[in-house]
This record gives C-alpha cells, sequence and structure tokens, in this order.
C-alpha cells in the first residue's frame, strides 16, 4: 500500500441539471446505441447473465451466436464477455427493439445496455460524479435547448449509493484539489465574452504552471482567476493557419479506422465534398475554398447555436472526468485530448453544411454521435489521435491554436 493512502468516502451526487430530464427517443432515434458497430462488452457476472437465458427459438439462436468470450482491462475494469455485431448491429435485435429485454426484462440486459448514455463514477472530490454520453442523440437534443448553458445539481446520497474514492497522494498531490480545479477550467468554457476557440486556448494558459509541478493551489487560483478576467489570447488564432488544419483532418479525423459503415460512409463524402484524394494528404495539396463556403453556410445556420457547442464541451469535460491531475503529464494531456476533441467536432459541424447536404441540421447530429461513438468510447482510438500530435511534437499551445482554430 502507498505511504500516503487517501480514502475519499463520496456521500453526495454530481450531475449536470438535464441529467434528470434526460428520455431515450426509442423509436424516434435515427443512430440507436444497439448500431452503429461499437463494443458493447460488460463484465462476468452479466456475461453468466446472458449465458444462461433461454427463451423462443428466436431467442435462442440468437443467444447461441452473439456472445464472445474476451479478456480485457480498461481504466481498471475488467471486460469478460461483448456482442458479437452483425453489420454493425446488435443480434439480439429485432424491428429496433431488443429481443432479449422483450422476452425476459431489463433485469437480465448487461449493465451498459440497463444505463447507456448514463454513465457514474465516484472521484477525489468526494462527489459521485454522474452524466451522459453525447454519443446517444437524445443527450444532444437536449443540449441543443440549452441556450442558458448547463447548470450543475448536488443531492445527498443514500447510504448504499455512497462510494469510496481511494488515491496516493504523494503520487497525485492534485487530486486533492480536483473540485476547485474542475470549478475554474467549468468557468473558463462558458466564460461567453470570448469565442469557444479562445477559451480553451486561455485554459490551456491556466493550466500551464500546474503541468510544469507548482502545487500551491489557492495561489494557483488567484492567478488563474485574474488570467480568465484579463487575458488575451486571440492573438494565437491566425486565419492563414487554416491549411494546417485542414491537412490535420484529412490525414486525422477522416481516417479514423474500424468505426460503423454509416461514419465511413458519410467520411467518404467529406472527403469528395473537400476534393481529397485517398490516402496521406501533404501541406499544399488542399484547396480550402469548399470548406470556407460550408463554414459560411454553417455560420448562417448555426451562427446563433455557439451555446450548444459550449453545452457540449462542457458536458465532455465533465463526462470525461477532465482535467486528469494524477500526474502533470496526465494533465497536458487531457487537455490536449479536449482540444482535439473539440478540433474534431468543429472540423465536422463545418463539414454538415456542406455542398449537397439538405438536412444540415440533421446531419450535424449523425456526425456528432457518430464522432463521439469513434472516439470518447474507444480509449485506444482517442488516445492513438492524441498521440500522434505528441509524436510529432505538435502538443504545444501553439498547436493547440491550430488545432481549435478552424
Ligand atoms: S442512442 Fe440514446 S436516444 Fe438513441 S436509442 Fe440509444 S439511448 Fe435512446
Amino acid at each position: 500500500m502507498p505511504k500516503n493512502f487517501k480514502a475519499v468516502l463520496c456521500q453526495s451526487d454530481l450531475r449536470p441539471a438535464y441529467y434528470d430530464s434526460f428520455h431515450c427517443l426509442i423509436t424516434g432515434c435515427r443512430l440507436s446505441c444497439c448500431q452503429g458497430g461499437w463494443h458493447i462488452t460488460f463484465g462476468k457476472k452479466d456475461y453468466l447473465t446472458i449465458k444462461k437465458q433461454k427463451g423462443s427459438p428466436e431467442l435462442n439462436a440468437g443467444l447461441d451466436h452473439c456472445l464472445r468470450r474476451i479478456r480485457e482491462k480498461v481504466d481498471e475494469t475488467y471486460r469478460y464477455g461483448e456482442f458479437i455485431l452483425q453489420d454493425g448491429c446488435c443480434p439480439l435485435l429485432r424491428e429496433g427493439k431488443c429481443g432479449l429485454q422483450l422476452e425476459k426484462g431489463e433485469k437480465v440486459l448487461p449493465f451498459v445496455c440497463r444505463t447507456f448514455p448514463r454513465v457514474e463514477t465516484p472521484m477525489s472530490s468526494g462527489y459521485l460524479e454522474r452524466s451522459l454520453t453525447p454519443a446517444c442523440e437524445g443527450v444532444l437534443a437536449q443540449l441543443w435547448d440549452l441556450p442558458e448553458g448547463v447548470d450543475f445539481l448536488s443531492d445527498p446520497l443514500p447510504p448504499e449509493e455512497q462510494k469510496l474514492y481511494t488515491y496516493d497522494e504523494d503520487a497525485s498531490p492534485l487530486l486533492g484539489s480536483f473540485h476547485p480545479i474542475r470549478e475554474l477550467c467549468i468557468d473558463a468554457l462558458q466564460d461567453r465574452r470570448r469565442s469557444l476557440p479562445e477559451r480553451l486556448l486561455l485554459l490551456g494558459m491556466a493550466l500551464r504552471p500546474l503541468v510544469e509541478g507548482e502545487t500551491d493551489v489557492p495561489a494557483w487560483l488567484a492567478r488563474s482567476r485574474a488570467l480568465l478576467e484579463s487575458g488575451e489570447a486571440a492573438g494565437l488564432l491566425r486565419e492563414d493557419l487554416l491549411p494546417m488544419f485542414l491537412v490535420h483532418h484529412a490525414n486525422t479525423t477522416l481516417h479514423i479506422r474500424g468505426t460503423d459503415p454509416v461514419f465511413q460512409a458519410k467520411r467518404k463524402d467529406i472527403r469528395a465534398a473537400l476534393g481529397l484524394p485517398e490516402g496521406h494528404v501533404l501541406r499544399g495539396s488542399i484547396q480550402p475554398g469548399p470548406y470556407l463556403a460550408a463554414r459560411e453556410r454553417s455560420g448562417q445556420l448555426f451562427g446563433d447555436r455557439d451555446y450548444f457547442f459550449e453545452n457540449l464541451m462542457v458536458s465532455l469535460f465533465f463526462h470525461m472526468r477532465m482535467p486528469d491531475l494524477t500526474t502533470p503529464e496526465a494533465l497536458w494531456k487531457s487537455y490536449v485530448n479536449l482540444c482535439d476533441l473539440y478540433a474534431v467536432y468543429r472540423f465536422l459541424a463545418v463539414m454538415s453544411c456542406r455542398e449537397g447536404v439538405e438536412d444540415c441540421e440533421r446531419e450535424l447530429f449523425d456526425l456528432l454521435v457518430l464522432a463521439s461513438r469513434a472516439l470518447i468510447h474507444d480509449r485506444e482510438r482517442q488516445t492513438a489521435l492524441r498521440d500522434e500530435l505528441f509524436h510529432h511534437d505538435s502538443a504545444t499551445l501553439a498547436h493547440m491554436a491550430i488545432l481549435v482554430g478552424g
């Protein structure tokens, strides 16, 4: 056991206020979470429960072929089994409804199917955090209808729901200050006096001293509040960097591997709309004209929806338990991750208004859901995308300005 082992009992929850009013769109959902080519994985208890179910011949035949035994550990959680998808769909799906739930009830569903899109995690702040993933169309619809921004609520937990969070205080001294540091970050993201790219860059400037080893959190908070009050980041954003932004997306976002066929087809369409050749795109071989035309159209259609992108980034920041304060290195990586995800969303949001798309709002929702599934719910892909930046020495604040500036 580490010398300075610390245990925090989470006696209250913390959640975005819209968490309480979430409801599944059911048959109104175009991109149901039972399809989309992502991995539906579960633990041993869920695997054994599903394996022993018996029902109609149709269900039994589905169950005979739908389960795969796996051995994976992701974020301290063991994954024991998964559904073998057929053409990207859960094999138990029947006319848009879950065959297992229809015959055996909700209790036998694996935890992920019972709870999606909800996630809860105990944190070092002493809160059990509850959040909703933006990989669900119903969640995006909520964020679309929140012009006043995301608010947060907290309630005491009954003893049976309280959870323990443990960590090594010597290895991660900043974890004890997670709550005030996170609060400052969310305030920065919700500061509507600046554009969202400027807010992201100012946040990076504020976090830098912690990355460089500062541990006096009260002094850091005071200085960072002053920086957010009067700091300037607009100068880092330059329109002449747009070609670099486009080359980055041509070689990353449009190349995310192994995602569902709908997303692959849409990305192919985006490549064609941008006039991009197959394969790696070199600097100088990309014409920004089609992107600029889409950006202008997106400004006309979604210009009054800046709050939606703010809500999306605040929700994502909260959902992904950012900032990661386990080590200074992890802190900067989580910030780079945030910028990278914003850049992917921003690029796809603009391209949802490309020439030829009639219902841009619908395309926007589709692209954001599919990108979230491909990246937020696949740590390997997300890490690969981010580490590509570190690999090419492109994870500095100046590079973040290129990423978020398009
Ligand atoms: S993605 Fe969301 S809205 Fe769609 S079926 Fe799943 S939970 Fe319901």
